[in-house]
C-alpha cells in the first residue's frame, strides 16, 4: 500500500523506465465485484495496476453521506489480493487537499445536468480529484464504470480537454443476480428498501424490452420507465429520463434514472436496445 503521491510517482517512474504500461482504477473503496470488474479489466490491458482509495470530501455535498460512507481498507485489501495489482494508493485527506489548496477542475455543460442539476459542486469534485489522480499516477488508461454513466462521460470530456493523453475505458455495469445495480451504497438498504430497489432494473428492463420490440421513441419509452416506478411506493423518483449518452440532454436512447429508497439515493442506467444482463461477461 502506498499512502503518498510522492512514493506513487516514484514507483511508476520505475515501472515505466522498464517500458511498463500502467492502469488506473479510481475507487472510493468499500470494494464489491463493480469495483473487481475494473481491476480485472485494467489487469488485461496493462502491465502494472494502480487501484486507488479515497473518500473525496469534495464530490459529497452539505447534506449527503460523506461521514456515513463505508470504509473498510483491510477489507479493501484483502479483496485485491491476489488481483495482480501493483500498488493500493490510499491517502489521507492531508495528501490529496494540502491545506491551502483552493484549486478547482470544472468540466462545462455535461456538469450542468441530471446528477450535475441534483448535486450541485458533485462532478466539481469528481473532476478535482481524478484530475490529481491522473497526475499523481501518470496511468496509460483510466477505468470507470458505466454504473456512473454521467461522471464516466464526464471524465471522458476531461481527459481529452486536459490533453492528458490518458485513455478511458468505461466498463459494463455489475448486477446482482436479480438485477440490483452493485453499489457501496446498497449497504444502507433496509430488506424491505432492498427488495422496493429492485424497481431501478426491472423499469430499465422493461423500456429495454419495448425498446427490442421495435418502439423506438423516447417519448414513449419515457412512460414506461416512469410507469414501472410509480408503482413501487418506497421508491421516490428523482428523474427518468431518456438522454443522448453523448450530451445527457437531448432525447436519446440512454435510460437513466435516480431515486431515493428511505435515505439512500441510488442510479441505474441502460442503453436501450442493447440485451440487458444481470451479468456481463469479464
Ligand atoms: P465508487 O467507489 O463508487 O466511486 O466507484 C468507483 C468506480 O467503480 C466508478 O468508476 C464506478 O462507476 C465503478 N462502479 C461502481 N459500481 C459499479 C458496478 N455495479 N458495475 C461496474 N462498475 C461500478
Amino acid at each position: 500500500m502506498v499512502a503518498t503521491t510522492a512514493l506513487l510517482r516514484d514507483l511508476v517512474a520505475g515501472w515505466r523506465r522498464d517500458g511498463l504500461s500502467v492502469g488506473l482504477v479510481p475507487t472510493m473503496g468499500a470494494l464489491h465485484a463493480g469495483h473487481l470488474s475494473l481491476v480485472r479489466a485494467a489487469a488485461v490491458e496493462n502491465e502494472r495496476v494502480v487501484v486507488s482509495i479515497f473518500v473525496n470530501p469534495l464530490q459529497f455535498g452539505p447534506g449527503e453521506d460523506f461521514a456515513r460512507y463505508p470504509r473498510d481498507l483491510g477489507g479493501d485489501l484483502e479483496a485485491l489480493d491476489g488481483m495482480g495489482v501493483g500498488a493500493v494508493f490510499a491517502p489521507r485527506l492531508e495528501e490529496m487537499y494540502p491545506s491551502g489548496a483552493t484549486t478547482r477542475v470544472r468540466v462545462g455543460e455535461l456538469d450542468e445536468v441530471l446528477e450535475g442539476a441534483r448535486r450541485p459542486g458533485h462532478f466539481e469534485g469528481v473532476a478535482t480529484v481524478v484530475t490529481k489522480l491522473f497526475w499523481a499516477a501518470q496511468p496509460d488508461r483510466a477505468y470507470f464504470g458505466q454504473k456512473d454513466a454521467q461522471q464516466a462521460a464526464l471524465v471522458t470530456r476531461l481527459a481529452e480537454d486536459l490533453l492528458t493523453g490518458i485513455s478511458i475505458r468505461v466498463c459494463p455495469i455489475v448486477r446482482e443476480p436479480d438485477g440490483l445495480a452493485l453499489s457501496s451504497r446498497n449497504a444502507y438498504l433496509s430488506a424491505a428498501e432492498r427488495k422496493a430497489a429492485l424497481v431501478l432494473s426491472r423499469a430499465l428492463s422493461r423500456a429495454n424490452e419495448a425498446c427490442l420490440a421495435g418502439e423506438e421513441d423516447p417519448g414513449r419509452l419515457r412512460p414506461i420507465l416512469q410507469r414501472e416506478l410509480a408503482a413501487e411506493p418506497l421508491a421516490e423518483v428523482d428523474y427518468a429520463e431518456l438522454v443522448d449518452p453523448a450530451d445527457f440532454r437531448s432525447p436519446g436512447r440512454l435510460a437513466v434514472l435516480a431515486a431515493r429508497f428511505g435515505s439512500t439515493r441510488l442510479i441505474d442506467n441502460h442503453l436501450l436496445g442493447v440485451r440487458f444482463e444481470t451479468s456481463p461477461s469479464g
